[in-house]
């Protein structure tokens, strides 16, 4: 597709619209952008681009689409599915919206706030909080993404239980079309019924098809209190059983519920024993639950003891801890978000981050497990995940005698086991993470012709040149 240019031409004319300083072509200074979050491929790129504002954004879209320059958006670089580095050839430049990082606007009564694209998710949770009230999308990198790749990834976290995706948290969009416009679609409105939901398609497109560079997001009031408790459990079939009855009793209070295996606390304690335990026994499974409330801290605390309570009494749970403090809820949260970090430290491991109808976890878990035990005797299910909305950690590590290397030629046949059964569920084989260029390959198996000639039909129409983002989903 690309036609190299005279190297020269191109680059100074990036040159001039960003500033020297702002066009990084030597190697050392663009290598931090040019790796994954995961270290796992590490790309090239004929430069790396760093616009101040949304009119320089346009102008380099614009220099790309007239030299025919493939064009990798990228935010925080947290991303897991190789979605925000380039590929090996070198054609792609590395568009960084790391410097559009102000927050334009905050409209108190209609409960939005406007903000630039590379805007640190942390950053935005804070002036929210600042200004009173509450910006919930909540994960782990939220120190180092920023809200252009949680938009353009449809990042969910650990609220979406009750506050749903970045999708429903946000509003409007400012986007630079793959051929250098500009569309002004930041709208604060919660209706607008004009025509096609071009928001909705930029939304969770991995910059496929334009440049986020600014977005109008939801605010919420602040809760008056969190409560955080871990419930001990026999198994998947009784964590949903959980589910249903704190979700009749404790309705929208219920803010997070989180699934974690024995073998995931227990793989956290080896890896760092410095974290709470808990518990003075194991138990085969936990989940993490969070309560808000909007009235008070003994509201909160009533709804969570009374659900638990039931719960206990009715053999559902077998023990659970209540956290009493704000550092114990945030120990407790603690031994959920240290999963992947004691993963990574055991050895590399097959990960996949899957969706079902959450009636259908139980079954799903027991029906994969014994596939796997059958194709790989002895390997180790690393299961976790956002059981609230259906969204499973479903990671395969090795069998103890079996290296992990030696384990990863074996992945394609483990990805086809976990995939297919996903979905024999009628469930999707990315939740949260995306497609990116890691998964790109399985979605044709996936998602059937008639909806991949649909997304290639939308892509043709946004991005004719193909420039945006080459290789990544489709
Ligand atoms: P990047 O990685 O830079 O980019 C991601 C994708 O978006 C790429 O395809 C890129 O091209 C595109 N992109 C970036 N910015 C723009 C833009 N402005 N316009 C157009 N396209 C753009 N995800 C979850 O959903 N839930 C979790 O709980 C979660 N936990 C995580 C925990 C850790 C420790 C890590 C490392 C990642 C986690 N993720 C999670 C992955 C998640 O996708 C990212 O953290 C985040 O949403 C990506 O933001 P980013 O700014 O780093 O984007």
């Amino acid at each position: 597709m690309t036609e190299p240019l005279p190297a020269g031409d191109f680059l100074s004319g990036l040159e001039a619209i960003v500033g020297a300083q702002h066009l990084l072509t030597d190697t050392a200074a663009m290598a931090p952008f040019l790796t994954d979050w995961r270290g796992r491929f590490t790309g090239s790129a004929r430069a790396v681009v760093l616009p101040l504002d949304t009119g320089e954004v346009a102008r380099v879209v614009a220099a790309c689409a007239a030299a025919r320059v493939p064009i990798v958006p990228q935010g925080g670089r947290t991303g897991l599915v190789l979605g925000s580095v380039p590929d090996a050839s070198g054609a792609a430049i590395v568009l960084s919206l790391r410097r559009l990082n102000r927050i334009r606007q905050i409209d108190a009564a209609n409960r939005t706030m406007t903000v630039e694209a590379g805007c640190i998710l942390a950053d935005i949770q804070g002036a929210a909080h600042q200004a009173g009230m509450l910006f919930p999308l909540s994960l782990a990198a939220e120190g180092s993404c920023t809200i252009g790749g949680n938009l353009s990834t449809n990042a969910g976290g650990t609220a979406v239980l009750r506050y749903g995706n970045t999708r429903e948290l946000c509003l409007g969009l400012e986007v630079v079309t793959a051929t250098g416009q500009v569309w002004d679609g930041l709208r604060g409105l919660r209706k607008d019924n004009t025509g096609y939901a071009l928001r909705e398609l930029f939304i969770g497109a991995e910059g496929t098809l334009g440049v986020i560079t600014a977005a109008v997001l939801k605010l919420y009031p602040q809760p008056k209190a969190a409560l955080t408790a871990l419930v001990a459990l026999e198994s998947p079939r009784s964590a949903l059983a959980l589910l249903g009855l704190m979700q009749e009793r404790c309705g929208a209070a219920l803010t997070g519920y989180e699934l974690m295996s024995d073998f995931c606390l227990r793989l956290v304690a080896s890896q760092f024993p410095a974290l709470p335990r808990p518990f003075a026994a194991h138990y085969p499974q936990y989940a993490l639950v969070e309560l808000s409330s909007n009235e008070s801290e003994d509201h909160a605390a009533d709804l969570v003891e009374s659900a638990v309570g039931a719960a206990l009494d009715s053999g559902i749970a077998l023990d659970a801890v209540l956290a009493t403090s704000s550092s114990q809820a945030l120990g407790l949260w603690k031994l959920r978000e240290h999963i992947p970090l004691a993963q990574a430290a055991a050895g590399k491991n097959i990960k996949h981050d899957i969706s079902l109808p959450v009636s259908s976890i139980p079954e799903f878990i027991e029906r994969t497990d014994a596939l796997l035990q059958a194709a790989f005797p002895g390997c180790q299910v690393v299961c976790f995940g956002h059981l609230g909305d259906g969204n499973l950690h479903y990671n395969v590590a090795p069998p103890p005698a079996v290296g992990h290397e030696d384990f990863l030629a074996h992945q394609d046949v483990v990805n086809r086991i976990v995939h297919d059964s996903v979905a024999a569920f009628r469930g999707s084989i990315s939740a949260e993470h995306g497609v990116g260029a890691l998964k790109r390959d399985e979605l044709p198996r996936y998602k059937g012709a008639v909806e991949v000639d649909m997304m290639r039909a939308v892509k043709a129409a946004l991005d004719p040149l193909g420039i945006m983002n080459p290789g990544k989903i489709l």
